[in-house]
């Protein structure tokens, strides 16, 4: 069974939370502010920490710091609407990902999974892996993709954008955590350059091979789900 640790100052959010992944069969522990949630992260033995951003005493950005001089554990962070610098400077930190507030708790257990899979697959082996999805395969160490077999030649940004959307499966991605994966998260620009990318890709793949691999999600963004339907 998955330890979790939540680090969140209002009570509200953490227990609804802990409910939800209680209700999944994980074991949770909460902390109400950062200097406590910093000493049981550092004593405990997590699978995974959430971890919010705005916390009294220790923010959340410094407890990621000082955990990660020590430990590996595998952080989400809880960020606010809008807060750039708070994703910028938590993934300097080393957040593994992070969600924006309010969250769907869907979405929360979608990028838990995918935390704990990384960190997983890091440890059984170096990173680089192969990610199937159909007739679709996706070689990050070669940086190949190929269909039925054949390989398909991707420019990097569109390599970026299908590794992207794969590695998330079954999870709709915005446009602006797309971007991220793509162009880096200090891009500054517009976020239809997306869209253009997504366009060149079913060209290539969907198109060419008669699937429906890239799904758009109207107003939200996209998604490549497993069964391909
Ligand atoms: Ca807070």
């Amino acid at each position: 069974m998955s330890r979790i640790l939540i680090v969140e100052d209002e009570a509200k959010i953490a227990r609804f939370v802990e409910l939800e992944l209680v209700h999944e069969g994980y074991e949770v522990e909460k902390a109400p502010d950062g200097r406590t949630g910093l000493d049981l992260a550092l004593q405990g033995d997590y699978d995974l920490i959430l971890l919010d951003v705005m916390l009294p005493g220790l923010n959340g950005i410094e407890v990621l710091r000082r955990l990660r001089q020590q430990k590996s554990t595998p952080v989400i962070l809880l960020t606010a609407r809008d807060a750039v610098m708070d994703k910028v400077s938590g993934l300097d930190a080393g957040a593994d990902d992070y969600i924006t507030k309010p969250f769907a708790i869907e979405e929360l257990l979608a990028r838990i999974r995918v935390a704990e899979r990384h960190h997983e697959a890091g440890e059984a082996a170096p990173r680089g892996a192969r990610i199937e999805i159909g007739p679709v395969v996706l070689d990050e160490d070669r940086h190949e993709v190929t269909v039925n077999g054949e390989p398909v030649y991707l420019t990097n940004h569109e390599f970026l954008l299908l590794q992207a959307l794969m590695e998330n499966k079954n999870i709709v991605m915005d446009r602006s955590r797309l971007i991220e994966k793509v162009c880096g998260y200090d891009y500054v620009g517009e976020t239809n350059v997306i869209d253009v990318y997504v366009r060149y890709l079913r060209t290539k793949i969907d198109d060419h091979y008669g699937i429906n691999l890239i799904r758009t999600v109207r107003g939200v963004g996209y998604v490549i789900r497993d069964d391909l339907k």
